[in-house]
């Protein structure tokens, strides 16, 4: 026997027992994006490596380690299967001038890419529901994509997630900030790890981010970006922590909160549950009001968050255990009469029904566990003499009741 092929190292398939809940998911995203008026855009998986590089920022996890670049083989053009989903959107729109008549609010879902060792929750392919709102100023804005992400949580039934949001300023503030921080770095930098020593001049922002146990205390006393806030940031952010309030969503200040693309400015936010005893990050966003220009557009403003998929589904597993599956309405079960079981089945489509009509033939017997197995309310048995007389047995499969002869004109009503 050959070999038998495996699927790529933390990259997964969805299996069929698994898509119903993904469905579900994905049904329920789609719903609230259309009930906010955002609207379905999608770019390729993979773009020219540079939209990454300058868009996200060479000194990030992401560009540094975790991208999958490759050479075209024809023409050596450098490309990267997409890591995220912002910065496609942005150059999207900045090559098709969809911004022309005014602002946007867009959205879309795919999988992306990166290198990253797999683990519970991290995987090398995972799915991102992305949304954005291009030439918003905010902080309005802000909060609406915030309170759109509780009325997700909400229909999806989840109630321990939680808000952390934090302002990063703008560029000159960012500048102020940096000298600060790296000054408290270098005076202790005994505590560093070999990473924060890395980043003290590339990325001392991301420091802050650090997971590491040992440098928690140092990097807790380190100079906050709150503090430097110019009035214009400060105005925006109390803008959006107003906002919040009078929605009544509650939420955490967390002045350690940098996000890991360097596009952001002020507003990010983050919102955290605990999955498998860990708190997890299942949804990240933020302002970049600076990226169009980065990516050679005019300048506009932008802000948008990006949902872990996988991390949210970890989470329903753990809180709904049943899921609603998609079960047929009816399944029809015949004996050597393919074509007028197709034409039943076809009749109650034409009305709405989803039904499976069996396939592969068998004894009545086999095909009713079939029937029965594939969760549907109704068996419709065909035999001999129901062909002859273009009806059908119609039997429930959920509930106590009489199986009844109908006539196939009948049918959908009954159902
Ligand atoms: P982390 O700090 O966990 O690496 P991140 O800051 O790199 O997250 P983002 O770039 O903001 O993540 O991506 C948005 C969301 O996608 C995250 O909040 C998380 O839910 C999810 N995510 C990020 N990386 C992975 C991964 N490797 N596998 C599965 N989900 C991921
Ligand atoms: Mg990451």
């Amino acid at each position: 026997m050959l070999q038998k092929i495996q699927a790529v190292k933390g990259m997964n398939d969805l299996l069929p027992e698994e898509s119903g809940r993904w469905e579900w998911f994905e049904d329920t995203v789609r719903d609230v994006a259309r009930q906010y008026g955002y609207r379905l855009v999608r770019a390729p998986v993979v773009e020219p490596t540079n939209l990454f590089v300058r868009s996200i920022g060479e000194v990030t996890d992401i560009v540094e380690k975790e991208m999958y670049s490759f050479e075209d083989s024809l023409n050596g053009d450098k490309l990267t299967l997409r890591p995220e989903l912002t910065a496609g959107i942005i150059r999207s729109a900045i090559e098709h001038s969809w911004l022309h008549a005014g602002p946007q609010r867009v959205w879309a879902m795919g999988p992306v890419f990166r290198h990253e060792r797999p683990q519970k929750g991290r995987y090398r392919q995972f799915y991102q529901f992305d949304v954005e709102a291009l030439g918003f100023e905010g902080p309005d804005v802000d909060a609406e994509q915030i309170v759109m992400l509780a009325r997700i949580w909400k229909r999806l039934g989840l109630t321990d997630v939680e808000l952390e949001i934090n302002s990063i300023g703008d560029a000159a503030e960012r500048r102020v900030h940096r000298e600060k921080l790296i000054a408290h770095f270098e005076a202790h930098a005994d505590v560093l790890d070999e990473d924060a020593r890395r980043r003290l001049h590339s990325n001392p922002l991301r420091i802050l981010d650090t997971k590491n146990p040992a440098m928690q205390s140092m990097v807790e006393a380190a100079p906050k970006l709150l503090d430097v806030l110019g009035e214009a940031s400060l105005a925006h952010f109390d803008g959006l922590k107003r906002l919040l309030n009078e929605a009544g969503l509650g939420f955490r200040i967390n002045p350690r909160l940098v996000r890991g693309l360097d596009y952001y400015n002020r507003t990010v936010f983050e919102w955290v549950t605990p999955i498998d005893g860990r708190t997890l990050t299942i949804t990240g966003g933020g302002r970049y009001d600076g990226l169009f220009e980065q990516l050679g557009g005019k300048p506009t403003p932008g802000v948008g968050f990006g949902m872990g998929i996988e991390r949210v589904m970890l989470k329903l597993a753990e809180v709904a255990a049943a899921m609603p599956v998609h079960a047929p309405d009816a399944y029809v079960a015949h004996l050597d009469a393919p074509a007028f079981a197709n034409e039943v089945a076809e009749r109650l489509r034409d009305a709405g029904k989803a039904v499976v009509s069996h396939a592969g033939g068998g004894s009545f017997k086999s095909q009713m566990k079939k029937a029965d197995a594939s969760g549907a309310r109704w068996a419709i048995i065909i035999g001999e003499a129901e062909r002859d007389s273009r009806s059908v047995t119609l039997k429930p499969l959920r509930e106590e009741g009489q199986q009844q002869l109908i006539s196939i004109d009948q049918l959908a009503d009954a159902l």
